[in-house]
């Protein structure tokens, strides 16, 4: 009964809504992400949240009421603000990287994937997204080759078997993307060359797909310069709670928490911080 507003920002759902079957979500074996964010959803709505597509391009948490102002030219106004902007892909940052962005070179396999239908394939990473993305990516081509600077992945041992026994990933261990190669006319991927990280040794691999799952970054541009961050970018809560520098404004999920970073923990979070804003509203009589 606080008159919850939501505004969903450029991709409603977030990461979810971008990934495949879940399987540490508590009373489901298995769920997709995106079924997943549309039952959250209903349910906030059947709640009594109201949902509203803009984009926040600016919160001004000086004084309160907090401002923020959508890109729709809307300005909101709230006595408590919860931040669960989430994370985004990291890319490597080499030119040729961003030169075919878009034309053979993603971050998201659930969306291109889909492009690459019996072609060859590499993945860059070693994470939990890294090989999920290649498990995924072998619905479409005939070969995936992941490539990864260690010989030692951090995904989940569960995931990490299927990546061994699926013939059509081929691990290639201790290696760093160096350049994608393609051609300009039409725009597209025809190789990678990659590098040996002890001997330096070059090597080409013909692909006409990139995928780049290196991690995430916390998407803090609202309050990277109001509210104390840490750890390379996250924003700091107190302890223990969901309480940001600033009171009043509350943080939950990827955007704050660095360790665990899944489905369960941010939804957790999410009920801390609705409890911590509702503490907050009752003790500053709003
Ligand atoms: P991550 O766990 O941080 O893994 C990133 C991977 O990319 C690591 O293997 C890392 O190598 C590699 N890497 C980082 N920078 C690199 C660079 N510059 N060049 C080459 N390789 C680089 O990230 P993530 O896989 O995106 O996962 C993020 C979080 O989401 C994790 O907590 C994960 O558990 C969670 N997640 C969960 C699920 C699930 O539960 N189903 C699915 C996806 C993600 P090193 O290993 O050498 O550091």
């Amino acid at each position: 009964m606080l008159n919850p507003i939501l505004v969903q920002g450029i991709e409603p759902g977030g990461q979810l809504t971008t990934t495949t079957e879940v399987e540490n979500w508590p009373g489901d074996s298995e769920v997709q992400g995106p079924d997943l964010m549309i039952r959250m959803q209903d349910h906030a709505k059947a709640m009594g949240c109201e949902i509203i597509g803009d984009i926040i391009t600016n919160l001004d948490t000086s004084k309160r009421p907090f401002t923020a102002t959508g890109d729709s030219g809307t300005i909101y106004t709230a006595d408590a603000v919860i931040l669960a902007t989430g994370a985004r892909a990291k890319w490597l940052g080499l030119p040729s990287e961003e030169a075919f962005k878009g034309f053979g070179v993603s971050a998201c396999a659930t969306c291109d994937g889909f492009f690459y239908r019996g072609q060859e394939i590499v993945v860059i990473g070693g994470g939990n997204t890294a090989v999920e993305e290649a498990l995924f990516l072998t619905n479409f081509a005939s070969k995936v080759t992941l490539i990864h600077r260690r010989d030692e992945l951090r995904a989940e041992k569960i995931l990490q078997d299927r990546l061994m026994k699926n013939p059509k990933i081929e691990p290639l261990w201790f290696h760093q993307l160096e350049e994608v190669v393609g051609e300009d006319n039409p725009k597209g991927v025809e190789a990678v060359r990659v590098k040996h990280v002890e001997t330096g040794e070059i090597t080409e691999i013909p692909c006409k797909g990139v995928f780049v799952a290196i991690g995430h970054a916390p998407a803090n541009e609202l309050v990277k310069d109001v509210l104390e961050l840490h750890n390379g970018g996250y924003v700091k809560v107190e302890a223990g709670s969901t309480r940001t520098s600033i009171p009043g404004i509350f943080a939950a999920g990827d955007l704050t928490d660095h360790v665990y970073r899944q489905a369960v923990t941010s939804a957790g979070m999410g009920c801390m911080a609705a409890l911590d804003a509702e503490k907050f509203l009752a003790e500053h009589d709003a």
